[in-house]
């Protein structure tokens, strides 16, 4: 049997099933993990026994978001006519589970009005409603809705945990298992991992690794390459060098980090570590993309023949 998320070491530390309250906010650095394990908590809430894998009917229904004590907003922006389709479903008696369970995922992308009127409804909570809240940002919450939520603060997953995670997000068709080894947080593995340009994005870092050999070929080999997910190159740029930095070849294919590893010293490697960090800031802070990589690829040079 697959494990399940109630299976992973951060989820079994939250000790959830204590003492339930009537209102969470999930939170951390990384949106993905905050959205995961909040959801399987509100399985957990809706299950017929509470385990949230038993594939009993509540369950089957909240995978097919058809459970109709189950409320989830997911929206770019969270307006009060929203909060308003919340707010008139929490005086009526739960339909098949004990409790009704809202949950609005990103709750930083609820306006402020809309916090306001969301707000009455956590000052006079009633028992046969839970709300459950994720954000990456806290400081996009007023003061007033922080106080009224029991906060749960998410580490970061360890190995096993991501494995499992990567599981449930198979189901979603996400695979995110040839990323698992790597440094990124969730939110980025996902991005990569449903990018149809990733593979794309890999040959071009390696063209530019591969075909460079003086500061002279640097206006033609940047220029050749078209890249479509700018914020992602740079991603995949600092954990090829990664890779080749700690000879690991379960991502990416050994040839081509062998032949990297026979180009640049591992000092050289390590020292263009910040550098790629620095492009990838200034990328998002939308300097033109070519003119980036350009200096990326002189400073990176520079590091090859400083570090021989
Ligand atoms: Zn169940």
């Amino acid at each position: 049997m697959f494990e399940s998320i109630a299976d992973t070491s951060i989820y079994k530390n939250l000790n959830l099933n204590k003492n339930l309250s009537h209102s969470y906010l999930f939170y951390s650095s990384d949106k993905e993990l905050n959205n995961i394990l909040a959801l399987f908590f509100a399985k957990t809430l809706l299950c017929e026994t509470h385990l949230g894998t038993d594939q009993c009917n509540s369950c089957k229904q909240f995978d097919a978001r058809t459970h109709p004590d189950l409320t989830i907003l997911k929206q770019d922006s969270i307006k009060v006519e929203d909060i308003s389709k919340i707010i008139n479903k929490l005086n009526t008696l739960p339909i098949s589970a004990d409790k009704k369970v809202f949950v609005i995922l990103n709750a930083e992308t609820i306006n402020e009005i809309a916090q306001n009127k969301l707000l009455k409804s956590l000052e006079e909570p009633n028992s046969s409603n839970v709300f459950i809240l994720t954000t990456t940002k806290t400081d996009k919450l007023l003061k007033t809705i922080l106080s009224r939520l029991n906060k749960i603060y998410l580490p970061y997953p360890n190995f096993n945990d991501k494995k499992i995670i990567a599981e449930e997000l198979k189901k979603q068709n996400i695979n995110i298992e040839k990323l698992i080894n790597s440094d990124f947080s969730l939110t980025d593995i996902i991005n990569l991992s449903i990018d149809p340009n990733y593979q794309k994005i890999i040959d071009e870092i390696f063209k530019l690794l591969r075909d460079i050999n003086t500061t002279a070929d640097i206006p033609s080999v940047v220029n050749s390459l078209s890249i479509n997910d700018k914020n992602n190159f740079y991603i995949c740029f600092q954990d090829i060098v990664l890779s080749c930095i700690k000879d690991d070849y379960k991502k990416y294919d050994r040839n081509l980090i062998e032949r990297i590893n026979s180009k640049y010293s591992k000092k050289a490697l390590l020292k263009s570590l910040p550098l790629i960090e620095d492009a990838y800031k200034k990328q998002m802070s939308n300097v033109n993309f070519y003119y980036i990589l350009d200096n990326l690829m002189f400073n990176i040079l520079k590091e090859k023949f400083l570090c021989k």
